[in-house]
Order: structure tokens, then sequence, then C-alpha cells
């Protein structure tokens, strides 16, 4: 964020209205013509949003919804909230993604819909999943908290959805501090999904202050506070302007770290699927030796100024998910104790990477060939 997004936030203040009004509605208007879809509704964060897109469905207790384990905890838990039970899948050991097979493995007769992740920004097998779900005759939600920018095929993820949720996180490509964006086709969902965040009110209360009359709300059904405010979408709007300069400047610097990391045999890196193109949100590798500890490299790293993270978690392995049974996912618990992510950032200069790959490969003949 720069002067620009202090700015836009300076303004919406003094214009007087800070809450969900104009700003909110126009953020959702450019970012609908972004991706190219006919709804986009704020939210105040992309948990709240995926929690939304399985209520409005009336996902509820008695139903399971199948999620991979191999993503952010806020997945599962929007599942937990409607009272339904998340169903652990495993996913491919290259995208890090759910996929066909995995899903006939984890159906059951309880089974009402897949929440499918672009998980780091990669997409997943849409066109397939897509069609496994229709068969079926379940819904298909997209936590594409990580994805703003992601393609399937040609096409940017949530263009073709039928319901699909970003992420404004600081974490994410897109910041507004906290923040969500849902998108769908459907004008009809659309209608309920801005009832349902603003305590399910018949007017919006910027509408209602806005009308300069009397006009007095009705409160159709039980509903939620999942609003977003003004001064989070004026960021948004800016923000919005830079996001395909982000994306391309994040595949420009992962592009050097897969020539950097050429060299390296034991170090395999995220990279784009056959269906698509990523973000780069974040860049990850897998310590493909076992003889190598990764809480080891990670602060061999550190101590030469390179701060790394963990890979992605596995929602089944925490004791917040402990009262859901989980079939064994073996290539979820292989990735996420062999992965890491490396540092990508705008300002990024081709001598950090190289100090960067330099680093990780001095960790690694550290272990190997220790100097006796
Ligand atoms: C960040 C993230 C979320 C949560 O997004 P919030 O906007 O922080 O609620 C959900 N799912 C995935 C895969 C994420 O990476």
């Amino acid at each position: 964020m720069g002067d620009a997004e202090a700015q836009a936030v300076a303004n919406t203040i003094h214009s007087g209205w800070v809450a969900q009004g104009p700003r909110v509605s126009e953020f959702e208007k450019k970012f609908a013509e972004y991706i190219g879809v006919n709804e986009a509704i704020a939210v105040s964060s992309c948990t709240a949003g995926l929690h939304l897109a399985l209520h409005v469905h009336g996902i509820g207790p008695g139903d399971e919804v199948i999620v991979p384990s191999f993503s952010f905890i806020a997945t599962t838990n929007s599942v937990i909230y409607t009272g339904a039970s998340p169903v652990f899948a495993d996913v491919d050991e290259v995208t890090g993604n759910l996929d066909v097979p995995e899903l006939d493995r984890v159906l059951g007769p309880q089974t009402k819909a897949v929440m499918v992740v672009h998980q780091a920004g990669v997409p997943a097998e849409l066109n397939q999943i897509r069609a496994w779900c229709k068969a079926r005759d379940l819904l298909l939600i997209e936590d594409a908290a990580c994805a703003i920018g992601s393609r399937y095929e040609s096409s940017l993820i949530g263009s073709d959805s039928h319901l699909a949720v970003f992420s404004f996180h600081p974490r994410k490509l897109l910041t507004t501090g906290e923040g969500g964006m849902m998108v769908t086709d459907s004008s009809e969902i659309a209608t309920r999904l801005r009832q349902l965040r603003e305590h399910g009110m018949s007017v919006s209360a910027a509408d209602r202050h806005a009308s300069g009359g009397t006009t007095v709300e009705a409160y159709l059904e039980t509903g939620f506070n999942y609003r977003m405010t003004d001064m989070q979408a004026a960021v948004g709007l800016v923000q919005l302007e830079k996001i395909d300069r982000i994306v391309r400047r994040r595949r420009e610097l992962a592009e050097t770290y897969h020539r950097l990391l050429d060299d390296l045999d034991a170090v395999r890196a995220v990279t784009d699927p056959t269906c698509g193109a990523t973000n780069y949100q974040s860049f990850w590798v897998e310590l493909q030796d076992d003889m190598v500890d990764r809480g080891h490299v990670m602060s061999f790293m550190a101590e030469r100024g390179i701060s790394t993270r963990r890979g992605i978690m596995a929602a089944h392995l925490e004791s917040a998910c402990s009262q859901f049974a989980s079939k064994p996912l073996p290539v979820t618990e292989h990735l996420t104790r062999r992965t890491m992510i490396l540092p990508l950032y705008h300002q990024m200069t081709s001598d950090d990477q190289v100090h960067v790959i330099q680093a990780l490969s001095d960790a690694l003949t550290e272990q190997l060939w220790p100097k006796s």
C-alpha cells in the first residue's frame, strides 16, 4: 500500500460515510468487471464469505462437505460454522489441490457440497471437478482466497464459477486490511447474500439513508454482520488498479526462482499446472531428500537474514478438528511436513533471489555433506 491508499481512506473519513456504502458498491462493481462476472458481493472476510456461501444453500447439521485438509483452517471452519461436518480429502502431490480420484474416495451418502481450494494461487482442475459435482447434484464452492489473478485455462478464477470467494487479508495479493469478495452469475443468490451479510435486512442501511425519505426496513431472515467498511473498499479500489501489474511481477520473480533452482536436485518448486496459470501468491518448495530437516533449513536461512515460512498446514492434524474422523491423507501429511515458502515480494531484485537460493543450497549442503 502507498500514499494513494492512505489518501483514499482519508477522503472516505472526510466524506462522513465510513460503514458499508457507496465505496463498497463501487468496489463490487469494479471487481465484477475485473473478473468478468455479473455480481460481486463484498464481505468482512473470505471466511465470512465461505460461511455465507454454504448457508445460502441451506447446508447445515447432518450434511457433509468435502474439503481439502491441506489449506488454511478457515476453509474447514466455514463448514463447521454451519453445523455440517467437514470431510477431509487428500490432494494431488504436484499441485496441492483436490482432484476427482480423491473426491471419489471420500464421497459419502451425506455429502452435499465440495469446497475446492485454489491452493496458494494454483488453479484446481475445475472442469473435471465441476462435471463430477454436477453428475452427483452436489454444490461446488470455490475457496479462491489466494487466487485473484490466477487463471483456469485462459479465464480468470471466479469468472465461470457458481460461487467463488476471494480474500483481501494482507497475506494475499490484493489487500484491504481485512475483507473478502464473493462472485456469482446469479443475481438471485447475490440479492440474498447482500441481505444475509447485513442482518437479513430488506433494504441496506446505505440505501435507506440515500432515499432521504422514511423507508423502514424489514428483517426477512436471521442474517449476520459480515459487512465491509467504505474505508476498506476505498483501499480496495486503489489496489484493484494494480492487480495485473502485481501478478505479472510475481510471475517474473517466480521464473527467476525456477531458473536458479534448476541445479538443486533435491528441491521441487510450485509451478503452473497443466490447466492454467498461478498468480504465485506463495512460492513454495518441497525438500525432497528425507535426510534434510526443514526446521534446520529454515533456521540456517534465518541466520542469513532470510525469512521463510513452513508450508501449508493440514487441518485434520489440529486439535480444533479432532472430533472429525479422517481417512489417511498421506500426500497432505507429506506436503505439510516437507514444504516451505520462500520470500517473494515486488521490490525483490535478482540479487536478492540469488542470495535466497544460495542460502538454501548452502543449508542443504551443510546437512547432506557435513564438513567433519
Ligand atoms: C487466507 C485464506 C482464507 C481466509 O481468508 P480471510 O479473508 O482471512 O478470512 C481462507 N482460505 C484460504 C485457502 C486462505 O488462504
